[in-house]
């Protein structure tokens, strides 16, 4: 079922979601099931499994010279999603990127999605690969998520890369996007980022989830100007609570977000990454409960691998 009517068939009632990361090739499906496992409790209609970019290696030669290679170190989302799904009866929603794939990949991508019976796509730019300092798009590929959705939502209507239109078995996906209730780390302004939102709605998109943000307040003022723009569709807060020390430098410098003070004083009096976390789940729960009462559609959790944390907050919430 789509994400969209998951929500309205909720009539108002906000839903609990959450986001894993599939694990590093070479390890279990096992793993994963484990993390999920004890969060279905909180009967989640939907679980995003995120796209990894590739990466170089170094793979040592004889005679210690180092080559460099380029590989996937967490491929597999579809696959995860096709098993999460029979397993949980739940809907996955893979990520889909821009980056590192051709528009031809991404077709048999989202072919593949559409005979596993995936009626949820989020379609996303992705980050710039380690090594660049800036996005690069690939050959053959796109610069932005507009782009992207536009493919998604051309194959809607039955059409194909390489002008093979009107095919008869049509998907129908429904398409996220994401949102910066800080603005994204790479545009001039908060209303240049919310123009180009707009353009992801326009070419198709039916959904927002947020990037994570520790003040509501963030939240709710992005929501309003989103609505002054025009954007009509749902906007789901994501969440991530606070769970090592070195999250206090690691959060603003990746994402480009802001922690409130208080929260930052409440980490620094800890004594080791267990108080931190007890303090991360407490922030998380107190934002939880204030995103329910203002009637969010969802509150969606950025689980990391990790599922305790979130259970620890989903038991207190939903
Ligand atoms: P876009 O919407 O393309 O925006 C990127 C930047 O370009 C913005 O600054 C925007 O303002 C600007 N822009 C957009 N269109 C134009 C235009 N036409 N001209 C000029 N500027 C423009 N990353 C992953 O690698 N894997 C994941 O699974 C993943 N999941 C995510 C899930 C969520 C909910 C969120 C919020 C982020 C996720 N990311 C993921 C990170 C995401 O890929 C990065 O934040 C990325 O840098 C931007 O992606 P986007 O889709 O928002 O890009």
């Amino acid at each position: 079922m789509k994400i969209t009517e998951h929500i309205k068939k909720a009539k108002g009632k906000t839903l609990f979601s959450f986001e894993i990361v599939p694990p590093k090739k070479g390890q279990h499906i096992q793993k994963l099931y484990n993390n999920i496992d004890p969060l279905m409790e909180f009967k989640p209609p939907f679980i995003d499994v995120t796209t990894s970019r590739e990466e170089y290696i170094y793979v040592k030669k004889t005679g210690g010279l180092l080559e460099r290679k380029i590989t996937r170190m967490r491929p597999g989302t579809v696959g995860i999603c096709a098993s999460i799904m029979h397993k949980y009866n739940v809907d996955p929603v893979p990520h889909v990127l821009c980056g590192g794939f051709t528009k031809d990949e991404t077709e048999y991508v989202l072919v593949d999605c559409h005979y596993l019976g995936i009626d949820n796509v989020m379609a996303l730019r992705g980050d710039a690969m380690k090594h660049q300092s800036y996005f690069e798009p690939t050959k053959d590929g796109y610069s932005y998520a507009s782009e992207l959705v536009k493919q998604i939502d051309d194959l809607n209507k039955g059409k194909y890369l390489h002008d093979i239109t009107d095919m008869p078995h049509r998907s129908d996906f429904c398409i996220g996007v994401a949102g910066y209730p800080e603005k994204h780390l790479e545009s001039p302004s908060m209303e240049a980022d919310l123009r180009r939102l707009v353009q992801k709605v326009e070419a198709g998109a039916d959904y927002v989830v947020t990037q994570m943000f520790f003040d509501n307040q963030k939240y709710f003022d992005f929501v309003r100007a989103a609505r002054e723009i025009g954007i009509k569709v749902p906007i789901i807060p994501g969440i991530k609570p606070v769970s090592i020390k070195r999250h206090l430098n690691i959060l603003p410098q990746v994402f480009r977000i802001n922690l409130p003070d208080d929260l930052v004083k409440e980490i620094e009096k800890c004594s080791d990454n267990k108080q931190i976390r007890e303090v991360g789940n407490e922030w998380a729960i107190k934002q939880s409960k204030e995103l329910l009462d203002a009637g969010v559609p969802v509150v969606h959790y950025y689980s990391m691998g990790k599922s305790d944390n979130i259970k620890t907050i989903a038991s207190q919430v939903f």
